[in-house]
Parts: structure tokens; sequence; C-alpha cells
């Protein structure tokens, strides 16, 4: 069994563009994330954005709007940083308040400086496989996990657990793409599937989004298959000082000992989605100085 070192490949990207950054002449590519309100979790994952952005070179900047803002003030924030052409990239990180609708609010950052891929422009591009268009970063984390560790799926069954826009959906349609990774047949599992474990078993490759700790079994794979979980699942642990350990969707311990290739929660697919948004970013600038 082969362990996916997502830290490890994280890290070479953030290098590649580390290096990719230093060699541009003039302006450099700025971030400009937009948070809203103070919810924890978005506060340590915008920080982290951040840390990692400066380390690589780039600019960053962050705009806090109170958890009332109005949908008015947040559009104009949007607003000036569509037109700001010092600005290469926008991430609006969710989730946001329920006053606010994130499907419209992802749509008011202009495609081009959409880091985050979730526009629906970006999306369209996608399933017409146009390059020029930016990939949501889970799903082009997942794919850089399996080029670089070199899982084959040219004609193999990927099996996918979960049909989210942000994961699951952008994964199948990457598998199936005309392209390496990709050309593979791709199954989409949700919570309607009927006898999933006769599904899963199939799988040369099992990607698994769902959010369930631990739900994939030994026994519901088969010997040789590649996993990517997803998962990111928070489950009590009275030994921790945190009373809290984070696990995938995935049994490690018994899932491991058939797969041949397996990514490990933390450590994983986590690292990637921060790697690969800075690669949009700098992929952003390098399009708007073309
Ligand atoms: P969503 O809740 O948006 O989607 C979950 C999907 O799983 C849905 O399609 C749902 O089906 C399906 N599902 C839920 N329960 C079952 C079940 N028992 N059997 C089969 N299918 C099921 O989640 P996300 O896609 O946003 O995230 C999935 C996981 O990935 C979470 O643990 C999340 O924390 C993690 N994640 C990790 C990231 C990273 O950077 N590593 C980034 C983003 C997410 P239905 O559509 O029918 O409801």
């Amino acid at each position: 069994m082969k362990l996916i070192d997502g830290n490890a490949i994280a890290e070479s990207i953030i290098e590649e563009l580390t290096k990719e950054v230093s060699q541009l002449l003039g302006k450099k590519p700025v971030i400009a994330v937009v948070r809203v309100g103070e919810d924890p979790a978005s506060v340590s994952y915008v920080r982290k954005k951040q840390k990692t952005a400066e380390r690589i070179g780039l600019g960053s900047r962050l705009h806090i709007l109170p958890e009332d803002v109005s949908k008015a003030d947040l559009f104009a924030q949007i607003d000036a940083l569509n037109t700001d052409p010092d600005v290469s990239g926008i991430l609006v990180q969710a989730p946001l308040p329920k006053h606010i609708d994130e499907t419209e609010t992802f749509n008011r950052v202009l495609p081009s400086k959409d880091v985050d891929g979730f526009n629906t422009v970006n999306i369209g591009k996608l399933c017409q496989e146009d390059d020029s268009g930016f990939v949501a970063c889970t799903p082009a984390g997942i794919v850089q996990l399996i080029e670089r560790s070199g899982v084959n799926t040219e004609g193999k069954h990927v099996v996918v657990l979960g049909r989210s826009q942000i994961v699951g959906k952008p994964a199948a349609l990457l598998m199936m793409r005309k392209g390496v990774p990709g050309n593979a047949t791709v199954t989409v599992c949700h919570s309607r599937t009927a006898d999933l474990a006769s599904i899963t078993s199939q799988a040369d490759v099992l990607i698994a989004a769902i959010g369930r700790p631990n739900f994939v079994t030994g026994d519901m794979v088969k010997d040789g298959v590649a996993v990517i979980d997803v998962g990111i699942n928070r489950i009590e642990d009275a030994t921790r000082k945190s009373g809290y350990r984070l696990v995938g969707d995935v049994d490690f311990e018994a899932v491991s000992q058939k797969a041949s290739h397996i990514t490990p929660v933390p450590g994983g697919v986590g690292p990637m989605t921060v790697a690969m948004l800075m690669y949009n970013t700098v992929r952003a600038f390098k399009a708007s100085h073309a």
C-alpha cells in the first residue's frame, strides 16, 4: 500500500509556485479574500490561505464584513475588487450568513478572478472541457494527488461518493473528461443510491466526499483500489487535549489493508485545497498579463 502524502504533494506545488512568482518581473499576483462574520472555522481557513499566499510571494488582502452585512454592501465590495486592476483573484469565504445567497454571490465575482471556481461560467467551462476556466480547488487538488502519485484512471471505474457542487460533481466531471487523469468510467453515488456497497466494491478508484465518519469499510472495497478520502469529520476523542480528532469518510485502518494507494486524513486532500487556490491565483494573474 502506498500512502498518498498530501502534505508533501501540496508542498511541491507551493515550491513550484514560489519559484514561478519569484521570476515574475514587476507586479505580483494579489489574492483578495472577503470574509463575512467571525465564524471560527472561516477565520482559521482564511488565515491559512493568507499565510500560504505570503509564503509564495503573493500579495494578499483581507476584507472583513459584519455578519449582518447587506447584500448591496457585500456586492459593492466584490464589484470594487472586480474592477481593481491590482487584484488577480477573489475568494469569498463560505459559508455565508443565511440571508445572503451563495450562488448569487459567487456569480458576482468576475469569472476571470473566480479562483475558487464556483462561478457558473467556470462550472460551464469545466463541463465543456474548456481549460481557460478555473476548477474548484478541492477537485483540482484531487486530480493533482491522482496524477502525482501515478494512479491510472484511463479505462478504469472511478466511483465518486457525493454529488455536491464543490466536490463530488466537479470531481466526477474531471474523471470523465478526455485527458490524463480522466478517461474513466464514472459512477456517482449519493444518499438515494441503492445498494451502495455493490457499487463501491467495483471501484478501481474511489473518491469519498460525503461527510460521514469512517463510512467506507473494508468489506465495501476490492483489493487494489486507489482511495481518495475527501471527508473531514470531527469525532470525540477523550485522549486528545482538544477532546476530538479528525477522521475521513473512509475507515483508514481497514481499507488501507486492501488499497493500492490511499490518502490519510488529515494530511491528504486538505492541504491540496489551499495549494490549488494559490495555483489558480497565479494562473489568473498570468492570464490577465498575457
Ligand atoms: P455536502 O454535504 O455538500 O455533500 C455530501 C454528499 O454526500 C451529498 O451528495 C449527499 O447526498 C452525499 N451523502 C451524504 N450521506 C450519504 C450516505 N449515507 N450515503 C451516500 N451518500 C451520502 O458535502 P461536501 O461535498 O461539501 O463535503 C463532503 C466532505 O468533504 C465533508 O466531510 C467535508 O468536510 C469534506 N470537504 C473537505 C475539503 C478538503 O479540503 N479536504 C473541502 C470540501 C469538503 P445527497 O446529495 O443525496 O444529499
